[in-house]
């Protein structure tokens, strides 16, 4: 095949055809295209609902926008998995194990060949979502968030133990327990852990409590109560409290409070404002990439996202693949 994919960074994952211009996750107003593709509802993904062109993302991943932003979108929703038709582009969804909704996108040409753009990506799924698959390809943009070499993050079952252990101690010792995970995804996990290892419900912000509405519609099983107004009146008696992902910790009125900050970028920075880091992350971290990243077999290799520059200077090095920086955290990765 003479010609390939060469994807581009410009606001967004640019792919130029003859005959269209396709956009995927665009940043801003100026990353659209003809074609523009959301893989999932996390904010910094988010924009291109705000574009001209056809949209295209999953059922889950409009409810999700909705739920957080109060706005509908204009889109061609497609379940997941599925496959569709766009001029001569042929477009195909599957889960990305990252968070509800959350797609990875196979694009086939019949003169570039095949492309697969992991979106956020989590490898090995989660109490919640199941393992999603390697879409083989010749060209691949993955997911570099928690590229790293020298990354690892610590296996989920024993997060998971973790998280429950610093719960039923700080419960046993006489304090409230807070955790704050991001609203979409993170905390509907938390969630789940907390039903599953410890039988509790917890009392949950209306903001996580919107989202897992979304959720419970998608068919994941989770139990919480959510705090409605007035909101001091609501928590009082709590038991444990999921809050959202905040810099600081949440100024809840509480006698005795211990707080934990439960996100992925707990590897990489200090929480000192909690009493607790959990590094759960809904990003794969370097192993697991580059175990997918084998799979799918790729001649070129793209990556995406904070550790993009260390990620493919070490698959060039170490791995003798053919691997090149989209964007990296200069362009666009910030801390949550
Ligand atoms: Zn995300």
């Amino acid at each position: 095949m003479s010609s390939t994919w060469r994807p581009r960074w410009f606001n967004s994952t640019l792919l130029l055809l003859d005959e269209l211009a396709v956009s995927i996750d665009p940043k801003g107003l100026e990353g659209g295209g003809d074609l523009i593709l959301i893989s999932h509802a996390h904010g910094d993904h988010v924009a291109g609902f705000r574009l001209g062109g056809l949209k295209v993302c999953s059922e889950a991943t409009a409810e999700l926008y909705h739920a957080q932003f109060g706005r509908s979108v204009s889109a061609k929703l497609q379940r997941l998995p599925s496959k569709l038709r766009f001029e001569s582009l042929e477009l195909r969804l599957e889960e990305a194990g990252h968070i509800l909704g959350a797609s990875q996108f196979q694009l086939y040409h019949p003169e570039r060949g095949c492309l697969t753009y992991t979106g956020d990506l989590n490898v090995e799924g989660s109490i919640i979502h199941r393992p999603p698959p390697v879409l083989d390809c010749d060209v691949l943009v993955v997911d570099a968030t928690f590229g790293h070499p020298l990354l690892r993050f610590p296996s989920r079952e024993e997060l998971y133990e973790e998280v429950a252990r610093w719960v039923s101690k700080s419960v046993e010792e006489g304090y409230t327990p807070v955790l704050h995970a991001h609203s979409v995804g993170k905390a509907q996990e938390v969630v789940k852990v907390l039903n599953e290892y410890l039988g509790l419900e917890p009392l949950v912000h209306p903001k996580v409590a919107r989202v897992s509405e979304v959720y419970l519609k998608h068919g994941v099983s989770l139990r919480f109560k959510p705090l409605k107004p007035p909101l001091e009146e609501g928590l009082r008696g709590c038991e444990v409290f999921v809050a959202p992902l905040l810099h600081k910790p949440l100024r809840a009125p509480f006698k005795k409070v211990r707080n934990a900050v439960v996100t992925g970028w707990a590897s990489v920075f200090s929480y000192s404002a909690f009493d607790k880091a959990l590094p759960l992350s809904g990003h794969s971290a370097f192993p697991e990439l580059v175990s997918y990243i084998e799979a799918a077999g790729a001649r070129k290799v793209y990556t995406l996202g904070y550790y993009a520059e260390e990620m493919a200077a070490w698959l060039r090095r170490r791995h003798k693949l053919e691997a090149e920086a989209l964007s990296g955290r200069r362009e666009r990765a910030r801390k949550p």
